[in-house]
């Protein structure tokens, strides 16, 4: 199963899986007991060591302190049918990552190596990973800077981690979402398209603002018009006018989800027209008014899909269908789920036991 066995694995002699609630798990705040270390020095990587989950020591001038050199995935694993556990089209992850480290002047991680580390990682944790339907085994592989010096240009050392959380369903009611024409999440010639820490921290102010007026996320519009839409805060985003299936094609302003291309590939596969091509805001108000504004979601690994329930600005909120009569957003979200948890056929064979 694992082909690099050269890992070092130091086992906690102290198991804190007891104390988890495995009915009621909150998103993000339980950490399975051992964690993958990876440290980058001198031009290449080292063998890597799986730890007992700890705490990192750091010096306060570590570079990714100060210049923010840091870049992360989210992926998940889950316990199929038959017991086994899987990963969901992980390589899409790993070839993101280190699209990502390039933008970010960080090096890459041989695609064997992570994916090798990840299942060994995995393996020394499995029963961490749910049984639970919905719930699932969510993992945080990350990079960041560890130089210590406060000198701006790239690290010469950097560490790479992957941490895993089990998790329970993401359950969210549909989400109203804010027009954004004066914050921008990315721009051109930017670092839209990676998962670079940065991006999220601009992201969050926006968001505080458009709160209090009523709107759970933001939608993303380009920063040279606020024209063009992007994304719905961190998710890729569709929506369905007419029987036409649309969704901004891919720039360097919008993260190239996993989701996103799963499911205009499960769509296409249906013989369901897709476009991906520039959507205007002004193409959905138009749409709504003709009455064929059908449906619109947001799309990712962590809430699968969310559908919207409004789109607004300063001046206007339209609202959309209600959910029962949406077709295309629960529809693909059940074939999705079903797939990943080994209930419909895999065949596409997008899952890679662990
Ligand atoms: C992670 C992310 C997505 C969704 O990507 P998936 O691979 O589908 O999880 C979309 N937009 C942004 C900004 C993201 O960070």
């Amino acid at each position: 199963m694992v082909l690099t066995t050269n890992t070092k694995v130091i086992k906690t002699d102290k198991s804190r899986i007891s104390e988890v609630d495995f009915d009621n798990i909150p998103f993000g705040r339980v950490f399975s007991d051992h964690m993958l270390i990876m440290e980058y020095k001198d031009g290449a990587w080292d063998q890597g060591t799986i730890r007992p989950f700890e705490k990192l020591r750091m010096s306060p001038a570590s570079m990714v302190l100060h210049y923010g050199q840091a870049i992360f995935e989210g992926m998940k694993a889950e316990k199929g049918q038959d017991g086994e556990i899987y990963l969901f089209r992980p390589e899409l992850n790993i070839q993101r990552l280190n699209k990502s480290a390039v933008r970010m002047a960080m090096p890459e991680i041989p695609e064997q190596v992570f994916l090798d580390k990840l299942r060994e990682l995995i393996a020394i944790d499995k029963d961490w990973v749910p049984t639970k339907e919905g719930y699932s085994l969510y993992l945080r592989p990350f990079m960041i800077a560890s130089d210590e010096f406060i000198g701006v240009k790239p690290s010469q050392t950097y560490k790479f981690i992957i941490f895993t959380c089990p998790s329970g369903p993401y359950y969210s009611k549909p989400v109203n979402v804010y027009i954004e024409t004066k914050y921008s999440r990315a721009a051109a010639g930017g670092t839209g398209f990676a998962k670079a820490a940065g991006n999220y921290a601009a992201s969050l102010r926006p968001a505080q603002i458009a709160g209090p007026k009523g709107f759970d996320q933001i939608l993303w519009t380009d920063s040279v018009e606020h024209k063009y839409v992007q994304e719905i805060g961190t998710m890729n985003v569709f929506f369905v006018f007419g029987e036409t299936i649309v969704t901004p094609e891919l720039n360097d302003c919008i993260l190239p989800g996993t989701t996103r291309q799963t499911l205009i590939e499960m769509m296409k596969a249906e013989g369901l027209k897709v476009e991906e091509r520039p959507i205007t805001t002004d193409e959905i108000f138009e749409a709504h008014e003709k009455g064929i504004l059908n449906d619109c979601f947001g799309c990712g690994t962590a809430a699968v899909i969310i559908p919207i329930a409004s789109i607004g600005n300063d001046e206007k909120t339209v609202q959309l269908p209600p959910v029962e009569k949406r077709t295309i957003s629960a529809k693909f979200k059940k074939q999705l789920v079903d797939i990943k948890r080994g209930l419909a056929e895999d065949k596409f064979n997008w899952l890679v036991k662990v």
